[in-house]
């Protein structure tokens, strides 16, 4: 059953009229659980509120389906706004984006141009770290080739690796020399097993030893998990290798387990919270759905109080 709901909303998720029609709902349903506002006057005034908590962040300005060079500099456009109000408000902040809404699906050249017209205005507006997500599979090796080019020319970027890869092993080390931030989870999409371990079991133990394998080269790790078992893991690999706490940080979304993300930044430890913001949150909204449908309560409410 719980398959079966996990399915239903990565359709949905993908769905484009629904997409297009949600932008102009305004954040419905209880999505603005999960996403902090339309605006970046909003979303800094979050990511503000977090710092005081000790948190800091990552913003991302949500954005699916980009079909156009008009559409994919416009996002392009909407990460520099967004670095430029996080260097001219002072918080403490990064940013995350897609390599596919700034054109990766229409020409290399056009989303290599918008990433370092991105990372030169980070890198001169405070040196600002930008991150790549790491979207499906059919995606993983042109963006690493991506980050390996740019890194060439800047230091300011990194990307993600999933754990439930089987090449995760080997891009981890192919990056090795590099002494790259990676971001580790588990993976979201629904990968087929010839690229992906199907069990979850198998994905978690991938995890822990990519996880080590990173920290253990002595290049930073960003862990991105909400997963007790693997924060645990992580603490009991500090002690036993003696790992210094500005090696590595803790990562959870925006909206999910926030008292945990208060805890582990009163332990201590760097709690990065990445939050998303932007009209076009419906995609985000569903896969966060997917990923636990025992959020669909939460909508349920949000459709009777909205
Ligand atoms: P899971 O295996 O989903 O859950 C393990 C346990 O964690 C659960 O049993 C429960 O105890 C707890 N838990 C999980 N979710 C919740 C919840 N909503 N509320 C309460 N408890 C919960 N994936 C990508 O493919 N590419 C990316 O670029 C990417 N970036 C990410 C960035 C961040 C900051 C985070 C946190 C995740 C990102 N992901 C990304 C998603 C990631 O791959 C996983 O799909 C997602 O984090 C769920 O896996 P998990 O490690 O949290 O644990």
């Amino acid at each position: 059953m719980e398959q079966l709901m996990k399915d239903f909303f990565l359709f949905l998720s993908k769905n484009k009229a629904l997409n297009a029609a949600a932008k102009k709902w305004g954040l419905r349903f209880g999505a603005n659980r999960f996403v902090s506002g339309e605006t970046i006057e909003e979303a800094i005034s979050k990511v503000r509120e977090l710092n005081e908590k000790g948190l800091v962040c990552t913003l991302d300005h949500l954005g699916e389906f980009v079909f156009s060079t008009e559409e994919a500099n416009e996002s392009a456009d909407y990460c520099i706004k967004t670095l430029e109000a996080i260097y001219k408000s002072g918080v403490d902040c990064n940013l995350s984006l897609k390599m596919t809404s700034l054109g990766l699906d229409i020409s290399r050249e056009l989303c290599i141009n918008n990433m370092r017209r991105i990372l030169e205005f980070a890198r001169d507006h405070g040196n600002i770290f930008v991150r790549i997500d790491m979207e499906d599979y059919a995606h993983k090796n042109i963006t690493l080739e991506i980050l390996h080019e740019l890194l060439e020319d800047y230091s300011n970027v990194g990307t993600v690796i999933q754990a439930y890869l089987y090449d995760t092993v080997g891009d981890i080390e192919a990056l090795k020399d590099k002494k790259v931030n990676l971001r580790l989870v588990k993976g979201a999409y629904k990968e087929s097993p010839e690229v992906a371990f199907p069990n979850k079991a198998d994905v978690d133990e991938n995890y822990k030893k990519i996880i080590k394998q990173h920290l253990l080269y002595g290049n930073y790790a960003a862990v991105a998990t909400h997963d007790d078992a693997i924060i645990d893991y992580v603490k009991k690999l500090e002690k036993e290798y003696n790992i210094p706490r500005t090696q590595f940080e803790f990562q959870m979304l925006y909206g999910i387990r926030t008292q945990t993300q208060i805890d582990l930044a009163n332990e201590g430890y760097k709690m990065r919270v990445y939050v998303p913001y932007g009209n076009d949150w419906y995609g985000y909204f569903m896969r966060r759905l997917a990923e636990r449908p025992a959020n669909v309560a939460f909508v349920l409410k949000g459709m009777f109080t909205k």
